[in-house]
């Protein structure tokens, strides 16, 4: 990728009307543009890191047996009557609007009652069970309101999945390996550490379901952390009752802000009696399917990660997430060192590196500058100075001072580092 080529251009401008961190620096450094008030399109940098989160989860969801499809955005007014969450009383993050014969549709929130509808189609027995479908699909929310970036949007890509289980052992063995799943998720993108497997409201039976919420003072949750225990309960269901059946006391908890960044349920048979999705099991007598629901805020968890690893001088992205690994900068218009930076470029790309190229005829101290907002892992320099060395200049973005390395010293850092 060349800069020369690449129509996004960075601003030091800090955008108008917006008050997140993490939506103002994604769109100094030209990852996102903010259409309107929680509405963004992501550029090709910002589109980059969706893609690299969307890889890494879906590799864990193929892991434990997920299929992925992509169902509708609009949603038909019948299926979500049969629940009762057509009712704006019921659901309030609706969008609505009518087809031209009048009839109602509304944008998918959710995809609960549509994957029972599919399911419905190919489940009858026992042996089509279990079944785990899901998806990345943008959700649409009429949310109230939408001061935190790309953390909530009217419009948002999410990770879901959803499980179709004979009975309740089939279905715990399920929602196990996602827990599992997704603290591998959330490990991998950098923010394990901080990460906390929370009880939550909602949830068949259980009276719980459980959140991923990572420490984040941006964030929009609050939970009480038990960091011995490891055991953490959202502000929303942390009542006396809850912390006694938990087997912890107030005293021994932590406040703390968070960010809710996946959320998984236990449905029980409730939604699918509802909607009659059963099955015959082995005596041929017809059973209710047990259900589950599984989500990720993938591009929640981009604005989590942007707010988390920021410093004073822009972005910082991981390197299981960032857009490129390394930002080569050429400096100066000498035909030598242009010559060599198009080599070096030529060479990393080759050895599978993802390489943005700054070659655009500006002052260092802009390509600097760039690189730094943009929050690339590592800089990598030609200049005349290097040149006549014998070298090229390497920096990691973060804990580290420039190096004059020779050329194999540099493939060894920036070829499948491990960070
Ligand atoms: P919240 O309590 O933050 O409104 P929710 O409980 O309504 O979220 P779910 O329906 O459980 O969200 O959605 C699954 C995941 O999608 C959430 O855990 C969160 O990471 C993400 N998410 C939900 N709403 C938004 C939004 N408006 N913008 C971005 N991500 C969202
Ligand atoms: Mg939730």
């Amino acid at each position: 990728m060349r800069r020369s080529k690449l129509f996004t251009k960075t601003t030091k401008n800090l955008p108008a009307d917006e008050t997140s961190r993490n939506a103002q620096l994604l769109i100094q450094a030209g990852f996102i543009h903010k259409e309107m008030a929680g509405v963004y399109a992501y550029l090709p940098l910002g589109l980059r890191v969706i893609e690299r989160i969307k890889a890494i989860v879906r590799e864990e969801m193929n892991a434990i047996g997920g299929e992925e499809l992509i169902m509708s955005s609009l949603q038909p007014k019948e299926l979500w009557e049969t629940t009762g969450r057509w009712d704006d009383e019921v659901v309030d993050v609706w969008f609505k609007s009518a087809l031209k014969n009048g009839t109602e549709v509304g944008f998918g929130w959710s995809h609960e009652e549509a994957i029972v509808e599919t399911m419905k189609q190919y489940v009858s027995s026992y042996k089509d069970l279990p079944a785990y479908a899901y998806q990345f699909q943008t959700k649409l929310r009429n949310e109230l309101r939408a001061k935190s970036g790309i953390m909530r949007g009217r419009e948002f890509v999410m990770k879901d999945m959803y499980s179709c289980s004979t009975d309740a052992d089939q279905h715990e063995a399920f929602y196990q390996a996602t827990i599992e799943a997704y603290n591998r998720v959330f490990e991998r993108v950098g923010i394990g550490s901080d990460t906390y497997v929370t009880f939550a409201s909602g949830g068949a039976f259980t009276q719980f379901s459980h959140e991923f919420q990572t420490i984040c003072d941006a964030g929009e949750d609050i939970i009480y952390l038990h960091r011995g225990k490891n055991i953490a309960v959202n502000e929303e269901v942390s009542d006396d009752a809850t912390l006694a059946k938990l087997g912890i006391a107030r005293d021994e908890l932590e406040k703390v802000k968070t960010a809710e960044v996946g959320n998984i349920f236990n449905f029980g048979t409730q939604k699918s009696e509802d909607m009659d999705f059963a099955f015959t099991n082995e005596q041929g007598e017809k059973q209710f399917v047990h259900l589950g629901s599984y989500g990720i805020g993938i591009t929640r968890l981009m604005g989590v990660v942007a707010e988390k690893f920021a410093d004073d001088k822009g972005l910082v992205w991981p390197l299981a997430l960032a857009p490129c690994t390394v930002y080569l900068a050429s400096l100066g218009t000498d035909a030598k060192v242009v010559a060599e930076a198009d080599r070096l470029y030529d060479l990393l790309t080759d050895r599978g590196v993802s390489v943005l190229y700054d070659d655009r005829d500006v002052r260092p101290g802009q390509k600097f500058a760039d690189a730094e907002l943009m929050g690339i892992p590592y800089r990598v320099v030609v200049s005349e100075k290097t040149l006549a060395a014998g070298r090229f200049e390497f920096q990691p973005r973060v804990g580290g001072e420039p190096q004059q390395l020779t050329e194999d010293a540099l493939l060894q850092n920036v070829v499948s580092p491990s960070q």
